[in-house]
């Protein structure tokens, strides 16, 4: 019991997740007298907004991630355990994780969020997703071997489908990667592959809304998509992907697009655990709590960021899922359990809004300030790179992040295009969707999409 923890007279808490709001939320616990406890399955912090540059060859995994106990190294309360958590038992005060069972007096959900694929099975088989650090080097990874196979083919439409990229999804993520993908097209890859005819590499994004950029302002949105366009990306708005197959990616019944390079920034979910009450846990899986953080139902335990559901009149469809929702609720929760230890009343959560930015290429990005304020162009790609620079975990981080895009500013290349993961397309995929769709496969007559037969063009 207890994976080796020392067992003292303090009130243990245990913080689940070591993102922005479990790093913040243990930091600031570091003065209280308690013991805390931060399990990750991961041993390190992911600095997620920043993935898509690893993805696209810009930065190195190491400069967005930072080992969780190098972090913590010198405060006294706090404990760490690589694990994965796989369900809360609240009646005992127990988890249940790989490593055993870790006893809890307070307990903080800061899990996170999934991908959500909205059920379409084909896609999320197929696509490649940026949640992660191995997500991101694999889909790097995946992009340059799909150019040496299209060096190899002799079919002009599969050489198309090979260099072609599909980004589903233009909130910022997709918006991002689109514009770092249009400057790999005019930089780097016309240099890597001279054999290949790079007017033939579409980028396409499908996003389900009117504009991309849903959550900001009207002049982002404006901006962001003039940008997009001058980057000769293709843009189809109002358009829902349906379904992967046979290297198509389906918009309409009849109307694909054919690509082997499908990238899904679509929609997430909340992460939560099995265990909490049913009547806690909402339909998109994040988890409700009162404006105190505390898990609807529960005495003793909090969720806090992208996986906390906090319905106001201020946010009536909860807070949106972004980094400092995620810190301001960890840093309030930590100021609460203060107050809860001395016997005081807990306070609720006041959300500052510092505004929103999107990065779509060099000089060009768009911010929001509260206020009404919004600026973009070179004044905006600076505000991007700064609060990003600064936001970034350790010295190292900053400084190697710093010199890598002065190198890409003046050189226009990425220099990271290292194939270091095996050809495998189910590596981009979750393990348990792995193993459904090989279920899948030895039952039924499924043909997995990367062998199946090329049927005539109609359409794309
Ligand atoms: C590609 C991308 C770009 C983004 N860009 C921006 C941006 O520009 N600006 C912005 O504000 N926000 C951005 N976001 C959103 C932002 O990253 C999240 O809002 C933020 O990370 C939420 O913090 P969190 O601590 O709640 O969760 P996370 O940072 O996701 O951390 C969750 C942690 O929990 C761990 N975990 C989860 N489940 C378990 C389990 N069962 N057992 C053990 N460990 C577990 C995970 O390993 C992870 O370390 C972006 C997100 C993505 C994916």
């Amino acid at each position: 019991m207890d994976t080796n923890l020392p067992q003292t007279s303090q009130p243990r808490i245990v913080v689940i997740g070591c993102g922005f709001a479990g790093l913040r939320l243990a930091k600031d616990l570091a003065k209280l007298p308690v013991q805390v406890v931060v399990i990750d399955r991961n041993n390190y912090h992911n600095f997620q907004p920043l993935l898509y540059q690893v993805a696209t060859g810009a930065l190195e995994a190491d400069s967005i991630a930072y080992p969780i106990r190098k972090i913590f190294a010198g405060q006294h309360n706090f404990f760490f355990r690589m694990a994965d958590v796989e369900r809360v038992d609240p009646a005992r005060n127990v988890l249940e994780t790989n490593i055993g069972e870790i006893h809890y007096d307070h307990l903080v959900l800061a899990t996170g969020s999934l991908t959500n694929f909205f059920g379409l099975d084909s896609i999320e088989q197929n696509a490649m997703q940026i949640k992660s650090v191995p997500n991101a080097l694999n889909l790097r990874s995946y992009l340059f071997q799909n150019f040496e196979k299209a060096i190899l083919t002799e079919d002009p439409a599969q050489r198309q489908a090979l260099m072609n990229v599909v980004v589903v999804g233009g909130g910022p993520t997709g918006v991002e990667i689109c514009g770092s993908l249009a400057e790999m097209r005019k930089d780097v890859l016309p240099k890597d592959y001279p054999e290949l005819d790079l007017k033939q590499m579409e980028i396409y994004l499908i996003e389900a809304g009117a504009e991309v950029l849903g959550p900001m302002s009207k002049e982002s949105q404006v901006q962001a998509k003039h940008y997009l366009e001058e980057m000769g990306i293709h843009l189809r708005l109002n358009t829902h992907a349906q379904r992967y197959e046979n290297g198509r990616i389906y918009y309409s019944d009849t109307e694909f697009i054919r690509t082997q390079n499908l990238i899904w920034a679509a929609g997430v979910n909340g992460a939560a655990l099995d265990g909490l009450p049913e009547n806690a846990v909402a339909r998109n899986k994040r988890v409700g709590v009162d404006t105190q953080n505390r898990v609807l139902g529960l005495r003793n335990v909090y969720a806090i960021g992208d996986v906390a559901n906090m319905v106001t009149d201020e946010m009536p469809r909860g807070y949106p899922m972004l980094a400092p929702v995620a810190i301001q609720q960890a840093e309030q929760l930590a100021a609460n359990l203060g107050r809860l230890l001395q016997g005081e009343a807990l306070q609720p959560f006041k959300y500052t809004n510092k505004g929103s930015m999107a990065i779509v290429g060099r000089n060009r990005a768009v911010v929001d300030l509260p206020g009404d304020l919004h600026f973009g162009g070179f004044l905006g790609w600076l505000t991007w790179l700064f609060v990003h620079l600064m936001t970034l975990v350790g010295f190292r981080n900053k400084a190697v992040t710093l010199i890598s895009w002065a190198i890409s500013y003046f050189s226009s290349d990425k220099a990271l295009r290292l194939i270091i993961r095996p050809f495998k397309r189910h590596d981009f995929a979750e393990r348990s969707v792995v193993e459904a769709a090989e279920k899948k496969a030895a039952t039924s007559a499924y043909i997995p999409p990367v062998s199946a037969p090329e049927a005539p063009v109609v359409g794309g």
